[in-house]
């Protein structure tokens, strides 16, 4: 029987047997072969993000089509997945669409659910039960292991696709963690180079591997942005810290007229937001979520070695409380439901 790791309290996951999923029209079910552990995942565990429980976590990852519901194409069952996170109308094959399908904003839409996150059980699991319309194949010479990283890859991407950098801009990333460092990886590809910001030398470390041209801690990163931007500030700060505390730090080094993107989904709210300077100095924040499979399957797919180097631990299923205990003091980890 398939097993799910459901989060039953706080901090508090259970593993329970379950009879197989069945595939209602529109859906696919996936054997989950690996899954990863990301800051979203650590915010339900917490407590933080609150959702009905028990709730199975796990939105990033990757397994077997096992089989698939009504008016679904069969040619998906064997193949080697990953999926987006949003169920949508469209998703699931729908005839009448929502406004937000109808408007070409399917991640926005009215009556999604979201894998692992909103009213969905998620991948932390032998089987996961997604809508088939986001499914994506991974090609054969992609290791499934690593293309775990397509949908926080995809996310990073599209911070770019919401607020565009050119490349003599100046590029601040504030806590390069999980998803940070791939939001660098993603700048230097665009060949724009970052600051990254970080108290932790590891990852400052890392973000120079990934790509940043200089790194600094949070005490010294105000008057070294100032001095490299003539006083004014960057142009662009993207708040990736996981914390509430991060868009304040951000307001700190931004300039006026530029941007902060916000990456951050601890659930908290942030407190003590200097609106007025954000008037002031007319500062656009732009948050960004879910972004293209595709093109990052793509990176995935030619840069392998150096996207693995990412993966700090691999799980079995039954380490599920503790990898989430873990995880906060790790890069990424990774459940891999088919070793004991
Ligand atoms: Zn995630
Ligand atoms: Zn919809």
């Amino acid at each position: 029987m398939p097993r799910i790791t459901q989060l039953i309290a706080p901090q508090k996951i259970e593993i329970k047997e379950i009879e197989c999923l069945s595939a209602g029209p529109g859906e696919a079910i996936i054997e989950v072969q690996h899954a990863g552990v990301c800051g979203t995942d650590l915010a339900l565990f917490h407590g933080d993000y609150p959702v009905p429980l028990p709730h199975v976590c796990g939105h990033e990852f990757t397994g077997r089509v096992k089989n698939v519901g009504n008016g679904v194409d069969t040619k998906w069952v064997g193949k080697t997945v990953t999926a987006e996170i949003n169920n949508t109308c469209l998703a699931y094959g729908k005839t009448t669409l929502c406004t937000a399908c109808k408007k070409g904003v399917p991640s926005h839409c009215q009556t999604r659910t979201v894998t692992g996150i909103i009213n969905h059980d998620g991948a932390f699991a032998d089987e996961v039960k997604v809508a088939a319309g986001t499914l994506h194949e991974i090609p054969s010479n992609v290791d499934p292991l690593i293309a775990t990283l397509t949908e926080p890859l995809a996310a990073a991407l599209q911070t770019f696709e919401m607020s565009p950098i050119e490349k003599n801009e100046t590029l601040v990333v504030l806590g390069p963690g999980r998803l940070g460092i791939l939001v660098i990886f993603a700048a230097s590809l665009k060949g724009i180079k970052t600051i990254a910001v970080s108290r932790s030398e590891t990852k400052r470390n890392r973000a120079i591997q990934f790509g940043a041209e200089h790194t600094f801690t949070p005490d010294n990163a105000i008057e070294e942005i100032k001095n490299k931007t003539e006083g004014l500030g960057a142009d662009m700060v993207i708040d990736t810290t996981g914390n509430p505390g991060g868009i304040t730090q951000a307001l700190k080094l931004v300039r006026p007229q530029g941007t902060i993107s916000c990456k951050t989904t601890c659930g908290l709210p942030a407190t003590g937001l200097d609106m007025t300077q954000l008037v002031v100095d007319e500062i656009r924040l732009q948050g960004s979520r879910c972004g293209p499979f595709k093109p990052a399957l793509k990176i995935i797919q030619s840069h392998q070695q150096k996207l693995k180097s990412l993966i700090s631990s691999i799980r079995p299923l039954e380490e599920t409380q503790t990898a989430l205990e873990s995880a906060s003091k790790e890069n990424k980890v990774v459940l891999n439901m088919r070793i004991d």
